[in-house]
């Protein structure tokens, strides 16, 4: 350290400013530079969508310290020692002789700038189907900070009535909420079975029922096929048929701006993202790169992926900044671990999905368990439904996903923890965790589905899922589908072919019930229905299982 080494970093938002910072603030001497394309710098580009729903009134609040100090140039000159230069890009990197040609884009001139180090930040750039009228005005992704002002003044001005967004990814479904809060008729189209494909299928499910009851479109398996309009779109023609839009947000995801890298001969992984080591480095030992730009590995399959997320380009910039200082750390990879707001949900995941789990060979057993998120006598206690998935045979946590207006983040953090530990379900139930009513239940939601989790893996607990109901009903197979809850409740609403035994009633009545029947017990949230197969069972009954999550995770049509 002290020695004025020049530190070039290329892509000025989040690893970037973190990595340009760290440096400037371990090597004091150092003269560091962010080449930066755009006009704004470390701007928080998670917060586009409450930007454009009016939630975040100012653009300079998404460019501004805590403190309210706006990170401009001056900022970064005066305050963290960076030289940022903004409207500049980067064209070529010259490894032999370590500089980048870089290109002043205001003024068009062209120079080298030479470095002894260089950190690659350039981010991902949204992914542009080849649909035709894809060039139409208000046709546009939501990246940048002129993008989502565009969006807003289109709305302000009265666009916007018919706002179609293609994809239902984690910014297609806040794009959903921003747009509806703003007064815009909103239809989502995914061309997959379902939105969120970062969860699995029953729990996305019920996302789309929100999406729904707060009043979005949603069209799931169906595909984009062109967008029509002259000049500005004006319909949307699928496979299921056309709809007019005067606004069609693009979010189909996002892939890696690995070119420069590529070109400079760097290596290049085969999800398109930049190889680097844990220190960040790539394979030039003076290249590290961070963020959205490389590639990841995963800490339970140990594989390479590509997660392009805030929270992890922010912590790989300061590891960048680290190793190129000296300073020994490491990234270890990602468990995929994310969170998004969908009106009153909150949906998290982290780890594999079961369904991911088993496309990865393992043999899982999942949970899927309800409940308030506080005791249900306190006034603010919200549902929420957590999901885990368990490794059979070694019993480890390595998924859980959370739904629901409870605060599923908190379980949900607490999860990554846990599979960062590497623990199993039977430490993870006992883990001492906060408990006081205005926050969380005495059993927290994630001990409870813990315990259901060993539960299930020692046979006292038999579940079946929703979709394996539904494809028993649909088949016609004999099933008896018995409901544990009150009258009341069954009269309000129920399950479709669902027969009516109070939990309080079963040992008095069960003999209504045929014996060598297949019987599903269940309730709200499969606690009641717990208790009702295990009465059916000491009565002798063999074919009794409980209904994973109970009706609250039921994603197909009740009765009413
Ligand atoms: C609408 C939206 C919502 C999001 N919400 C969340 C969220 O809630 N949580 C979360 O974790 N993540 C979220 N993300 C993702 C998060 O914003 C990104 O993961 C993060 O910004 C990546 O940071 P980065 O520095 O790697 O890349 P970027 O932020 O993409 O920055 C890269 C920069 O490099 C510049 N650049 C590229 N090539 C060159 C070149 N040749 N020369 C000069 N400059 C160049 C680009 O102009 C860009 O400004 C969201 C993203 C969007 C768009």
């Amino acid at each position: 350290m002290g020695t004025s080494r020049r530190v070039v970093v290329i892509g000025g938002v989040a690893a970037g400013t973190k990595a340009a910072s760290r440096v400037a603030r371990l090597d004091p001497a150092a003269q560091v530079m962010v080449i930066e394309k755009g006009a704004h710098f470390s701007y928080a580009g998670c917060g586009l969508p409450y930007y454009v729903m009016d939630l975040v009134r100012d653009q300079k609040d998404l460019l501004s310290t805590p403190a309210g100090v706006v990170r401009d140039a001056a900022f970064f000159a005066k305050v963290k020692n960076v030289n940022v230069r903004s409207r500049t890009e980067a064209l070529e990197i010259d490894r032999d002789r370590r500089r980048v040609r870089v290109r002043d884009l205001a003024g068009g001139e062209e120079t080298w700038v030479e470095y002894d180090a260089l950190v690659i930040a350039t981010g991902a750039r949204p992914v542009v189907p080849p649909i035709p009228g894809i060039d139409l005005a208000n046709v546009t992704p939501v990246h940048t900070v002129p993008e989502a002002e565009r969006i807003k003044a289109l709305v302000a001005s009265g666009g916007g009535r018919n706002a179609v967004i293609i994809g239902g990814g984690l910014i297609g479904v806040e794009m959903a909420e921003a747009l509806a809060a703003r007064g815009c008729r909103v239809t989502m189209i995914e061309m997959l079975p379902q939105v969120l494909n970062i969860l699995d299928w029953d729990m996305a499910k019920l996302v789309e029922q929100h999406m729904i009851a707060k009043g979005v479109r949603v069209l799931t398996g169906v595909r984009v096929t062109a967008l029509r309009g002259e000049d500005q779109v004006s319909a949307v023609a699928t496979d299921a048929g056309e709809l007019p839009a005067d606004l069609v947000i693009v979010a189909v995801g996002v892939r890696p701006n690995a070119d420069l890298a590529r070109k400079a001969g760097l290596a290049v992984g085969d999800l398109g993202g930049i190889t680097v080591d844990a220190r960040m480095r790539t394979s030039d030992p003076n290249i590290y790169a961070a963020g959205d730009c490389v590639e990841n590995t995963h800490l339970i399959t140990g594989g390479p992926c590509f997660v392009p997320l805030g929270s992890t380009a922010n912590k790989q910039g300061r590891v960048a900044a680290n190793a190129l200082c000296g300073v020994e750390d490491a990234f270890p990879g990602v468990l995929g671990s994310a969170v998004c707001k969908v009106f009153d949900f909150c949906v998290a995941r982290t780890g594999l999905t079961e369904s991911q789990a088993k496309a990865d060979g393992r043999d899982v057993v999942s949970v899927i368990a309800p409940g308030p998120d506080r005791p249900h006598y306190m006034p603010s206690a919200k549902s929420l439904l957590l999901k885990l998935v368990v490794d059979r045979c070694t019993r480890k946590l390595i998924g859980a996903q959370a739904v629901g207006p409870g605060a599923g983040d908190k379980r949900i953090d607490v999860a990554a923890m846990a599979i960062t530990a590497d623990m199993t379900v039977d430490q993870l139930a006992k883990a001492d965790l906060c408990y006081a009513p205005p926050f969380s239940p005495a059993m927290d939601n994630i001990i409870t589905a813990a315990d259901v989790a060993r539960n299930k893996l020692d046979g006292v607990f038999e579940g079946i899922s929703a979709r394996e109901v539904k494809e028993k009903l649909d088949r016609g197979d004999r099933l008896v589908l018995l409901d544990a809850r009150s009258p009341a409740e069954f009269e309000e609403m129920r399950l479709p072919r669902s027969v009516n035994i109070p939990l309080g009633a079963l040992r008095a009545r069960h003999d209504e019930l045929n014996k060598d029947a297949e019987i599903v017990a269940f309730c709200k949230v499969s606690l009641r229905g717990y208790e009702a197969a295990l009465i059916l069972k000491a009565a002798g009954f063999r074919n009794v299982r409980v209904l994973d999550g109970g009706i609250a995770a039921w994603p197909y049509e009740k009765e009413t």
